[in-house]
């Protein structure tokens, strides 16, 4: 790695970033068993190795970015979610300032349409194969009530309660339906029952016993 400037007749070591007296042979022979030279030889690899290992980091950096952003926009459905507040709220102005000026890389956060179309869908799948998983091999009691809502219609809940299996101990409660009936009788009611075990079963039991 010389470069030989013609005109001016001076012989540059790259790796030394300085000047070779060239006219003897014996100089430029010194001048490559030096130990100075020796070290720069090798930083000047290494960092040229690091360079080409800094295209692939900056791979790595861009696919962690767009994982954190993805995360993060999870996270921030999934509160407002659990917190029951609306997603369109996250479009008010007052909330994107908030979010902009004290949360680090608050702007990343797309708009609430986004939030729903694509976001709200991924908790919902998320959440219900955690439930798959809980449910599985489970044996569950169906507990049902009715109360009469503000418009005289009778709502209908089904509490599904989770029995304890051999693995868990713990049994759990979960809300499994809650119909509006136009009545609440034994036709209605007994109805609804089978609806909602027919639809709890087809999506997370899939055949098991219960
Ligand atoms: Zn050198």
């Amino acid at each position: 790695m010389y470069v030989f400037d013609k005109q001016s007749k001076i012989m540059h070591c790259k790796f030394c970033n300085c000047r070779v007296d060239w006219e003897r042979k014996s100089s430029v022979d010194n001048h490559i068993k030096s130990t100075g030279h020796k070290v720069a030889k090798e930083k000047f690899k290494t960092n040229k190795i690091k360079r080409q290992a800094s295209v692939g980091d900056c791979f790595d950096q861009a696919r962690k970015a767009k994982q954190d952003r993805a995360e993060f926009t999870k996270s921030v459905a999934h509160a407002f979610v659990q917190a029951n507040i609306p997603v369109h709220k996250l479009d008010h102005k007052a909330i994107r300032k908030l979010f902009n000026k004290y949360i680090p890389g608050g702007g990343d956060l797309p708009s609430a349409r986004t939030l729903r179309d694509k976001y709200v869908p991924l908790l919902k799948k998320e959440f219900d194969e955690k439930l798959e998983a809980k449910l599985k091999g489970r044996k569950i009691a169906v507990l049902c009530n009715e109360t009469t809502n503000r418009k005289g219609e009778a709502a209908f809940v089904t509490i599904f309660e989770v029995l304890p299996s051999a693995e868990e101990t713990e049994c759990f409660l979960m809300v499994a339906s809650v119909k509006i009936l136009s009545a609440a009788n034994a036709d209605t009611t007994s109805k609804a029952i089978i609806q909602v075990n027919f639809n709890f079963n087809k999506k997370y039991l899939r055949g098991y016993e219960n």
